[in-house]
């Protein structure tokens, strides 16, 4: 088990930067995702823990040990990529035992493991089977298996479930918890899939055009984005992102959106963090909406989406767009101005300059 340390670290291919100046500490056994769309540096990033790229600047670390000039092979890590690699001419059992047979591993405790890991992952009926033939998701399953027997102190992960079905990906998600717990590697995991940075994750790391935005507890980034893209990034739908101004009124500072018809309240530690006349974009999550009959948001419904138990609300233009999440169903129609309330408590403010997050005065 060993602790990460990314240092300044960057990469260029040419005159491109894929990744910028990334200062990140991994516990000791901690989960940590990599969060963000496609392009933003997370592969880039992978690779350079793993050994398979070099960077172009800064310094990884495992524990004390500088990894410069260190090959993949001498590294510890175990490492599984969206496309299982294993060799599909070998049995499961054959796969699984593969590494350890290479690697010198005494027959018995080579079997008691295979049959462990087997057990582990639900492979046990399979063991015998020739590989090729099996499905993409028990393939994807194996290719897990073979990587974490070797019981590496860092296990990397690069979307790992992206080519798998929706209801098997669910369950992985479960298993390669319990697999990091029982284990307590220090596991790297990267995705583009926000549900499973925030299930699986001691803490996710949000990314964006070769930067790190933001470190911390998923619910922690969730509920304090730090800036505009978190925070339209993380949630489905993701969070209400109005342009405002900052007014005064009798009750202290407002913000004013424009068309939407209000001077919409905040909290007083918020008020107290900003100028009056402060050009601002004013969020708040589609959960936190309520509909009323007094003062809010004035919008027209653009669409009723009915899904299971949950109704989405699409408000709004093309200017001004909202959504509202409820756990029931409303009664409302397509074409009718509703008001949405919103607790001050729930409101969330960003420099609309810099798109940073405002950070409640003391
Ligand atoms: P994805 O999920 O699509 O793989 P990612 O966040 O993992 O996205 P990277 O694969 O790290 O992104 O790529 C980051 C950027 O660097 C992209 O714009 C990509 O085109 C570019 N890039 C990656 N590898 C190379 C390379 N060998 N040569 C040139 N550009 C590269």
């Amino acid at each position: 088990m060993t602790a990460i340390h990314l240092e300044n670290l960057s990469k260029s291919f040419g005159a491109f930067t894929a990744l910028k100046g990334m200062n990140l500490e991994i516990a000791d056994g901690e989960f940590v995702a990599l969060l963000g769309p496609s392009g933003c540096g997370k592969s880039t990033t992978m690779n350079m823990i793993s050994g398979l790229l070099e960077p172009s600047e800064g310094s990884i670390r495992f524990g004390d040990q500088d990894m410069r000039g260190v090959p993949m092979g001498k590294r510890g890590v175990g490492f599984v990529f969206q496309n299982y690699a294993i060799f599909t001419h070998m049995s499961v059992y054959d796969n699984l035992a593969y590494g350890l047979k290479a690697t010198g591993v005494a027959k018995p405790e080579r079997d008691r493991r295979v049959k462990d890991m087997a057990e582990f992952l639900h492979l046990t009926p399979m063991l015998n089977k020739p590989s090729a033939g099996l499905s993409v998701n028990i393939l994807q399953r194996l290719a897990i298996g073979r990587s974490a027997i070797m019981e590496p102190a860092i296990f990397l992960l690069d979307e790992p479930l992206s080519n798998v079905d929706a209801a098997f990906r669910a369950v992985m998600r479960t298993e390669l918890k319990h697999l990091q717990r029982q284990f307590r590697q220090t596991m790297v995991y990267v995705t583009h899939d926000q549900l499973e940075a925030m299930t699986m994750a001691d803490r996710i790391a949000v990314m964006d055009h070769g930067k790190l935005l933001q470190v911390g507890t998923p619910i922690d980034v969730y509920n304090n984005p730090s800036n505009v893209f978190v925070a339209g990034f993380l949630g489905s739908p993701g969070m209400n992102l109005l342009n405002g101004t900052s007014v005064g009124s009798d009750g202290g500072l407002r913000i004013d959106l424009g068309d939407a018809g209000l001077s919409a309240p905040i909290s007083p530690a918020l008020a107290a963090a900003i100028p009056e006349g402060k050009a601002v974009v004013y969020g708040f999550r589609p959960e936190h909406c309520e509909l009323t009959s007094g003062e809010g948001i004035n919008m027209p419904v653009t669409f009723v989406e009915r899904i299971g138990a949950r109704t989405i609300l699409h408000l709004g233009d093309k200017a001004t767009s909202v959504k509202a999440v409820f756990d029931n169903d409303v009664v409302v129609r397509t074409g009718e101005t509703v008001t949405l309330s919103i607790d001050p408590a729930n409101i969330r403010l960003f420099d609309a300059a810099t798109g940073d997050a405002i950070v409640e005065a003391n």
